[in-house]
């Protein structure tokens, strides 16, 4: 009223600190909230370096604090340079206001802040989403970074549980942003990321889903999509790669194990494992598993249980990560796996029991070891599954 803006600037006032984003969404939830993000308004970098915050690096200024090590950004605000695609800058400084540094915050849910008071700043009724359970973009501005697609898709996992669903317009900027073809710039290490997140909620078919329905899924891991009824919700139900996680849920597996168990479906003739281990940037220990696993399962799906070549293979598979091969095939064919683990068991204590080394003192040596070796083995499994039938 009558002030302008470089003389309330004068003012110098002691920058203000809020609360801002998960912490907040999670505390109004009545979660644990396990970090914390701040932001710091009306301050410049040089202001925060004498109080002892130390610059953390990357794209954006943000400090740790002295003692508590929590994050701190400067408030932030993104202005539109142009048309289209990519035509936003960034800029802080200490005339950035709160709300300006909430506009660019994905969700409105995540858009909240909480001033050293108590009181919480919600200029896009994010607790109103927050109750209705609702996962609504702040800005159209929203189609512009492509890990806010991850992101939804997390959190309608993670929030599934609470009924959070994804908003009509919501809906269709993700629609936008998969026609726009913005997803080719995702990394497949930031997909892994926000994946092995959802993998670890209790309902991680969600996040497939979610970026099913809009058609993204189909650029991120096609030979997944591929094996979804088109369009996502309703049917699929019954589709084998959420059987799996469910029982992956119910069995409390470990990432590992849902990782490779999912990732089993994003591999066909077209879309080889080597691809999609290297773009995700799997590690070694979850590469290998899946890798070996796939080779057993091809196995596994044209068994014959009378042949003992096969149950040699078979066995030979199962000998490194025996103990997490055998949970990724319980995880994977329940009923398969029922049957024939017990019986697997009996047959290597049989094997196990015929050595190379008491061939060796009975004269066996080279070629000719190996051979009867192999003969002894198929001899004895032979006799198992005779006794058995
Ligand atoms: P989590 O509980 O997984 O930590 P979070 O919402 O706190 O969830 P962070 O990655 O810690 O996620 O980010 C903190 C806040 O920063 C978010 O709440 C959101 O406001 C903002 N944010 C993070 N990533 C983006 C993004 N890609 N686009 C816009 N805002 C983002
Ligand atoms: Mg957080």
């Amino acid at each position: 009223m009558g002030i302008d803006n470089s003389q309330s600037r004068e003012r110098a006032e002691e920058p203000k600190i809020y609360l801002v984003g998960g912490a907040v969404r999670d505390r109004l939830l009545g979660l644990p909230v396990v970090d914390r993000d701040w932001v710091v308004v009306g301050a410049t970098p040089a202001e925060l370096l004498k109080r002892g915050f130390r610059q953390l690096p990357g794209d954006f200024p943000v400090f740790a604090h002295p003692h508590t090590g929590e994050e701190y950004a400067l408030a932030r605000r993104e202005r539109k340079t142009g048309s289209g695609y990519h035509g936003f800058s960034v800029e802080t400084g200490p005339d950035v206001t709160l709300e300006e540094d909430l506009a660019r915050r994905d969700l409105t849910i995540n858009a909240m802040a909480e001033d050293d008071q108590g009181r919480i700043i919600d200029p896009f009724n994010g607790q109103e989403d927050l109750d209705q359970g609702l996962l609504r973009h702040v800005t159209p501005a929203w189609v512009e970074d492509p890990v806010r697609m991850l992101r939804i898709a997390r959190f309608a996992a993670r929030f599934d549980p609470w009924g959070f669903r994804v908003a009509h317009g919501t809906h269709g900027l993700m629609k936008k942003m998969v026609a726009s073809g913005e997803l080719a710039h995702l990394q497949g290490q930031r997909v892994r990321q926000e994946m092995e997140k959802a993998l670890m909620t209790d309902r991680p078919w969600r996040f497939f889903q979610v970026l099913h329905a809009c058609g993204g899924l189909k650029q991120l891991l096609p030979a997944l999509a591929a094996q979804l009824p088109e369009g996502g919700h309703g049917q699929d139900a019954e589709a084998r790669p959420w059987q799996l996680l469910r029982r992956a849920v119910a069995a409390d597996a470990p990432l590992r194990l849902r990782l490779a168990g999912l990732l089993q479906f994003a591999v066909d003739e077209e879309h080889d494992a080597g691809k999609l281990v290297e773009w995700l940037g799997l590690d070694r220990g979850t590469a290998a598993l899946l890798r070996e696993w796939l080779r057993l399962r091809a196995m596994l799906e044209t068994f014959v249980p009378a042949d003992p070549d096969i149950w040699l293979n078979i066995l030979n598979g199962f000998t490194h990560r025996r103990e997490e091969l055998e949970q990724l095939f319980s995880l994977s064919m329940p009923e398969t796996a029922a049957e024939l683990l017990p019986r697997m068991a009996q047959i290597r204590e049989v094997v196990e029991q015929i050595r190379g080394d008491e061939l060796r003192c009975q004269g066996w040596e080279g070629r000719s070891l190996g051979d009867e070796l192999r003969r002894r083995r198929k001899e004895a499994i032979t006799a198992v599954l005779e006794d058995a039938s």
